[in-house]
């Protein structure tokens, strides 16, 4: 096992790695800007090293600085989290150069799934249906059009590298492509450095339904079932549950051995997240797969109680996977909700400022994985994100009624979040009998009254 880890994030999930390391007893080197220099992460460390001025470009997607970091403190290991650094196949590369293990995939497989165009394609290949689109990125509008009328409008535009949601267009006839495909290529070639783009036929009323799957260096791979994630507010995240509603177990198998078989396909190692739209038929297709930790996985942590970060760790140090397909089970329901130091009830705009009351819950059930404490200082530098509680029950109906518990009871002063939000959510009667798809923020809450 590695003697000492960087973590090369910030915030809850800098955090949450480190609980890992400590249970296994590795020492953690902390990355910090200059404008986190008391944040709670540095606090959690043994060691921590700061790496530049608060911009992201310049501390934590600043690669040589963190590299350097790494080598000054004698990491042997680089954990990047999610976001950041975490999906960026030259960063792998470089660790791997520098005899740095990075917890992930190897940087060949990182790069191939990045890129959605070469993902889908491998998948296809493996057998994994995928959303019927373009096999390839898009040359130029005519060939855009010609492939938008055999997949019938409406169409999306895809950045091939993208993520976050960042960049994704929806087309609805063939006037609309030409200025589109001009926006997403300006868009994509900002945010991810390329301006390739492919086609995707537009499903009207998907589920977003994924599968974490863990495989080690032996090619052994198992998969911890599905994470519902269908209430996303601009293609992202805001609240995440184990099992899906509307998923059996016949479907739950189909879908992890298709989860399995993708990642079987690229020689995939460490965990890692299949992502797919299902349809209201039950017929499901691949999206994308990420190749990291992911945001919501505590809710399969309390499914399956299995630690998925430690597993990640062991995996990263060429420990052979302890988990048989066979053995995991999954038990009673979990809901996890996204606090972010942003007003839901006014387009998620951002709420910086210094927290000066931070109250959360506990007892049966109930996890919080936060970032932030109280005198944390909340800056428009990062991601929102500031923490999240995730609730387990036995039942649906009894995890919902435990997170309004568990929400209500949290008390945050300083900053507005989104615990009244995603109280209204909890308290929708659509969210309650599990009818839910990708459109249900907008189709299905109504506007809050300004007050
Ligand atoms: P998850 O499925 O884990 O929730 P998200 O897509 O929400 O993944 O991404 C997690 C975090 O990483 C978010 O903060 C998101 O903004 C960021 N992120 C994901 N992909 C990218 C990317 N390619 N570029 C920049 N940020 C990204
Ligand atoms: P990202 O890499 O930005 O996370 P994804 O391909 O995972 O992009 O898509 C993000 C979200 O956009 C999905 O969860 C879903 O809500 C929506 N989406 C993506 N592709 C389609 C599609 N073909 N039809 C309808 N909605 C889609
Ligand atoms: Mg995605």
């Amino acid at each position: 096992m590695f003697e000492k880890l960087l973590v090369a994030n910030r915030g809850e999930i800098a955090c949450r790695i480190m609980q890992a390391c400590r249970e296994l007893k590795i020492q953690t080197v902390a990355v910090y800007s200059e404008a986190d220099a008391d944040a709670l992460h540095v606090r959690l460390a043994d060691e921590a090293v700061c790496i530049g001025p608060a911009p992201n470009k310049e501390s934590y997607l600043n690669a040589a600085n963190i590299i350097s970091a790494a080598v000054i403190t004698d990491a042997q290991a680089i954990h990047p989290g999610y976001g950041n650094l975490s999906e960026t196949a030259s960063f792998a590369e470089i660790c791997e150069k520098c005899k740095i293990t990075l917890v992930g995939p190897p940087s060949h497989v990182m790069a191939l799934m990045g890129d959605k165009v070469r993902a889908r394609r491998t998948v296809r290949e493996a057998g994994v249906p995928v959303v019927p689109g373009s096999s390839d990125v898009i040359r130029d509008v005519r060939e855009a059009r010609e492939i938008a009328a055999d997949l019938g409008y409406p169409v999306m535009i895809k950045p091939a590298l993208g993520g976050g949601g960042t960049g994704i267009r929806i087309i609805h006839n063939p006037e609309q492509m030409g200025p589109a495909l001009d926006a997403a290529r300006a868009e994509a070639r900002a945010a991810f450095g390329s301006g390739d783009v492919y086609l995707e036929k537009y499903l009207s009323e998907p589920r977003h339904v994924e599968v974490q799957v863990l495989a080690d260096n032996e090619g052994n791979i198992v998969h911890l079932g599905e994470r519902e994630c269908s209430i996303q507010y601009r293609h992202q995240k805001l609240l995440e549950e184990a099992p899906s509603p509307v998923v059996n177990s016949s479907l739950r198998r189909k879908l992890g051995e298709a989860a399995v078989k993708a990642a079987h396909a690229v020689g995939y190692r460490s965990a890692g997240t299949v992502e797919f739209l299902l349809d209201e038929r039950g017929r499901f297709y691949f999206i994308e797969m990420n190749t990291r930790i992911q945001v919501e996985h505590p809710v399969t942590e309390m499914l399956t109680g299995v630690d998925i970060v430690r597993e990640q760790i062991r995996i990263a140090a060429g420990e052979k996977l302890s988990l048989e397909q066979g053995k995991i089970w999954f038990n009673g329901h979990a809901i996890e909700c996204r606090i972010l130091a942003a007003d839901g009830n006014r387009d998620f705009a951002p709420s910086p400022g210094k927290i000066t009351r931070w109250e959360v819950p506990s007892g049966p059930g109930i996890r919080v994985d936060s970032g932030v404490t109280v005198g944390s200082v909340v800056t428009p530098y990062y991601d929102p994100m500031i923490a999240k509680v995730i609730c387990w029950d036995q039942t649906r109906e009894g995890a919902i009624a435990r997170m309004e518990g568990a929400l209500r009871g949290m008390k945050v002063e300083g900053i507005r979040t989104t615990i009244p939000h995603h109280l209204r959510i909890l308290g929708n009667a659509y969210f309650r009998r599990g009818e839910v798809d990708t459109h249900f923020l907008e189709r299905r809450m109504t506007p809050v009254e300004e007050g």
